[in-house]
């Protein structure tokens, strides 16, 4: 209610500023330059902050906004709102083709390469005669709406404040949906892309949204201006909104207006108070400028947004989770369900699989098969080969030869993504979640496949009813692995054994025909580990498939139908799990390698599956408690 009311109150001061009594007209000019440096900056903590991808550039898309707006009002007499259509559509294709070809770089090279173009379309705004070169373009008229102008500084505010806002809500909108968990994996690498999200694709969509964002500063600019040169296009420019952006904090929206904010403040005081301190003979704003950034950034890691939300908070102005209540996706529609084969269909078909790495075979012509409602098991040695078997079938490696079949169809050589969306979901021997995201988001994000809710529906909040039903799902699947206690936690908080069942509940998720599960019950206590050999028993009882690497022989041997067996890549033995219990060639492999991290399961002779195997070591274990054979690699 109070946070309600002081936000109500906020707005009504900002909508009233420009006519309080006593407010300088200088202020009305600084707000519009906070505004239009936020449009900016929020582009950037989207695509740096959140996404990963560090731009210089931001500036030149503001000017391309900008120029075509001058040159499209001033010598072709257009509105200046065709003159806003045509800025985005041009910073749009621009953007675009800038995207496609820069964003695959990676590390530094991507922010040189921003610097690169930013530097080349400032000299072509420069040196281009029908841009007025060096001396840009004058005579740009105001905006008009209807019959009103919006000449004067406090209309500009106006309308500025209320672009800007509108950008922070589609943008908060955007981050808070299916589209947004994907862009918040981009910094992942891989992982999503196991999950079926096409991050080629989010990085060129936020790449061009936040061009978007700069070509509407661009345009409001132009207009507030009524006149554009190259200069505050320059490197300089985006160098600064870059600034704002780590100054601010890229963890909320609000950081965007915040860094630019405190950065225009800071630089316009440091000019006022300096001068009366030092004398006006010297120089020294500069200086004491990156002198205060340096304190900032020194003890306000994540920007300055995250104090005021904290300060915010000490004052009781956060809003309260309201208290058990059903969540409002409790009520959204079931997703639908893929059909799963027929029982004892094949499924997986894995023929003479090789990885090499240079000059290690790390999967030695590799063949097995796997049937629908079926467990099986993949087990062997540490560097055995087990993980990068499970990289090649879910496409996370190319073979170096064989093939995979899945459903009868070859899927080697094809995307992570396009096998994730025929049905064959993984989970990470690492765990690959996100930890500043709740579990249930990190979760969701193993749904992303069953929506097909877009960017544009997300930034207007049309994407509800599809956002609920994969929330609902998400958290359906984390009930079902009990993990509904911790929800609404950020994954990083829960221990390491934990993290790893949110895997397998992201990955069922994505309503697999088959699921690969990479040492599940690594880090789990017994009880837990019960608890999850029921859930995957149910699981193969509802037809789905299951191929697990696991170092837990009771684990294994009590839950697996069939078992294959590798050392140094190759297959030394495959068989329901009683005869690779008795499998001489296994218990030679085994005893080969006991002095180091291989306890050794020795077989009862007549072993049923699921008997407890007595490990050969001479201390006495308690019958039930696993049989470790060795940590993950
Ligand atoms: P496991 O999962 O059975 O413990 P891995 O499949 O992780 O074994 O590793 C098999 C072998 O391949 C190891 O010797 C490992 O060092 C090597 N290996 C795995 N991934 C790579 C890689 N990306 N580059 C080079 N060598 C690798
Ligand atoms: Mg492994």
């Amino acid at each position: 209610m109070r946070v309600r009311l002081l936000q109500g109150l906020c707005l009504l001061l900002l909508a009233t500023l420009p006519w309080l009594p006593g407010v300088p007209a200088f202020w009305i000019t600084q707000m519009n330059y906070i505004g239009l440096y936020s449009l900016v900056v929020l582009g950037l903590v989207l695509l740096t902050g959140v996404g990963g991808m560090t731009s210089f550039g931001q500036s030149a898309f503001v000017g391309l906004g900008a120029y075509t707006t001058a040159w499209l009002t001033t010598a072709a007499q257009l509105s200046p709102w065709l003159g806003l259509l045509a800025g985005l559509l041009l910073t749009c294709l621009v953007a675009y083709g800038l995207g496609v070809i820069t964003l695959r770089l990676s590390g530094h090279y991507l922010p040189l390469c921003t610097l690169a173009w930013c530097l080349a379309l400032y000299y072509l705004y420069g040196n281009l005669d029908f841009l007025g070169r060096y001396d840009g373009i004058a005579g740009i008229p105001p905006i008009t709406l209807g019959p009103w102008s919006l000449g004067a500084s406090e209309s500009m505010y106006l309308l500025i404040w209320l672009v800007l806002l509108l950008a922070l809500w589609a943008t908060r909108n955007l981050l808070d949906s299916r589209a947004g968990r994907a862009i918040r994996a981009l910094r992942s690498g891989s992982m999503a892309e196991s999950f079926g999200v096409d991050l080629a694709h989010y990085k060129v969509v936020v790449f061009v949204y936040a061009a978007l964002l700069g070509g509407v500063s661009g345009w409001l600019y132009a207009h507030m201006q009524r006149a554009v040169s190259p200069s505050p296009f320059g490197l300089g420019y985006g160098i600064e909104y870059l600034f704002m952006a780590v100054v601010g904090g890229s963890g909320s929206v609000w950081g965007a207006v915040a860094g630019a904010a405190t950065v225009l403040i800071v630089k316009d005081q440091l000019q006022n108070v300096l001068p009366t301190l030092v004398g006006s003979g010297v120089n020294l704003e500069l200086l004491a400028f990156g002198v205060l950034m340096i304190l900032v950034l020194q003890y306000a890691r994540d920007g300055v947004w995250p104090l005021i939300a904290r300060a915010g908070g000490w004052l009781g102005l956060r809003a309260r989770p309201a208290a058990a209540q059903a969540p409002w996706y409790a009520q959204a529609a079931e997703l639908p369900r893929r059909p799963l084969p027929a029982v004892g269909e094949r499924v997986l078909d894995v023929d003479r699989a090789r990885k090499e790495f240079g000059g290690l075979v790390a999967v030695n012509d590799i063949s097995f098969q796997l049937c629908a409602g079926e467990i099986m098991g993949l087990i062997g040695p540490n560097g055995a080969g087990k993980s990068t078997t499970f990289n090649l079938i879910s496409g996370v490696l190319p073979l170096s030869a064989g093939q995979v079949r899945f459903m009868g169809e070859r899927i080697d050589g094809r995307s992570a993504h396009d096998i994730a969306r025929r049905g064959l979901v993984r989970s990470f021997q690492h765990v690959q979640l996100l930890p500043d995201m709740s579990v249930l988001d990190n979760v969701a994000l193993g749904a992303h496949l069953r929506s097909r809710a877009g960017v544009a529906a997300a930034a207007l909040r049309l994407d509800r009813a599809s956002e609920a039903a994969l929330l609902r799902e998400a958290a359906r699947q984390i009930e079902r692995v009990g993990l509904a206690d911790v929800m609404e936690q950020p994954a990083g908080s829960l221990p390491l054994g934990r993290q790893r069942v949110v895997e397998i509940a992201r990955a069922l998720c994505g309503d697999p025909i088959l699921l690969l599960l990479d040492e599940p019950a690594a880090g789990l206590r017994y009880q837990e580990k019960q608890a999850l050999a029921a859930v995957l028993d149910q699981l193969r009882r509802e037809g789905m498939s299951l191929l697990l690497v696991e170092h837990d022989m009771d684990f294994v041997m009590n839950l697996t139908d069939h078992l294959l067996v590798m050392d140094f890549g190759t297959q030394l033995a495959e068989g329901v799990p009683a005869d690779i219990q008795a499998n001489p060639a296994v218990l030679e492999a085994y005893l080969g390698g006991l002095d180091d991290d291989w306890e050794v399961p020795v077989a009862a002779p007549t072993g049923a599956p699921g008997a407890a195997i007595a490990p050969v070591a001479a201390t006495p274990v308690v019958p039930g408690v696993a049989t470790r054979l060795g940590e993950g690699s």
